[in-house]
């Protein structure tokens, strides 16, 4: 079975011709509704949480989960009673973190930590799990906040961190998403860097991810994800099928004792 742990079915900060049409955006929802798709779509702020959550009422396989990029937390500095509400109506959280590297807007930096450290107390208080973004230099400090919150669900989207933490992020029992987005166009230094890590974690900690269908490379997520499962076979010396029923178990690991997530368990077959 197919389970995708971190895509985006609208992406703010994509341009108007890099961002896939409303068609395809049909066609990506009806391929997961047909090949029965597990999919955690993703949000980068309030708005794209909305249409998120508008996708999420066209297909029994798509859950929404809430998070602020970020690259915005200047624009909700002054909203984080709202995003408190937020948190406690949501599924799962994400995409969240600390970027200062790659933030578009170098407004965002003084206020990420407050804004993180909100999701997190919702985290803590009702042991949601949370898809992280933390790049350039910032995982070590993430991390420990994790830790200082008593953060037990917690998946390192796309972790390129450095490869000694490692150790300590398998010993506190959190996941990494790799995917898609890190096997196209390898070559390219970062990704090589990322696969590299990929080669470290342990199978029962590994979770897949498609991340980003884009309008240039547009494929729906069956096809993406089964390319995937072979890029990542390949990689770690094993076949598509161990890889894919290694994601479903550790997904399953995840979600069985969350009682926000009783619909997927139910067609994850736990
Ligand atoms: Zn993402």
């Amino acid at each position: 079975m197919y389970v995708d742990t971190h895509l985006h079915l609208y992406e703010p900060w994509l341009s108007d011709e890099e961002r896939i049409t409303e068609a395809d955006r049909q066609k990506i929802i009806a391929d997961i509704t047909q090949n029965e798709i597990v999919t955690w779509a993703q949000s980068c702020d309030i708005p794209s949480f909305e249409k998120t959550l508008k996708y999420s009422k066209q297909s029994e396989y798509i859950f929404p989960s809430f998070g602020i990029l970020p690259w915005y937390a200047h624009e909700y500095a002054d909203k984080l009673g709202e995003i408190t509400t937020l948190c406690e109506e949501a599924l799962m959280l994400g995409e969240i973190g600390l970027d200062e590297k790659y933030a578009p807007n170098k407004a965002s930096v003084p206020h990420q930590r407050p804004l993180f450290q909100a999701f997190l107390e919702a985290s803590e208080k009702h042991n949601l799990i949370l898809n992280l973004h933390f790049r350039g230099g910032l995982e070590r400090e993430g991390f420990e906040y994790l830790k200082s919150y008593d953060i037990k669900k917690a998946i390192f989207h796309s972790y390129s961190g450095s490869p000694d933490m490692i150790k300590e992020i398998n010993d506190q029992g959190y996941y990494y998403s790799y995917g898609a987005a890190n096997f196209e166009g390898r070559g390219n230094p970062r990704r090589e860097r990322l696969t590299e890590r990929l080669q470290l974690i342990p199978d029962d900690l590994l979770v897949l991810e498609i991340d980003v269908i884009q309008k240039s490379n547009f494929q729906v997520p069956s096809k993406v994800f089964s390319k995937m499962l072979r890029a990542v076979a390949e990689f770690r010396k094993t076949t598509p099928e161990d890889i894919e029923a290694t994601n479903h178990k550790n997904v399953c690991r995840l979600v069985e004792d969350d009682p926000k997530l009783k619909s997927m368990e139910q067609l994850l077959r736990i």
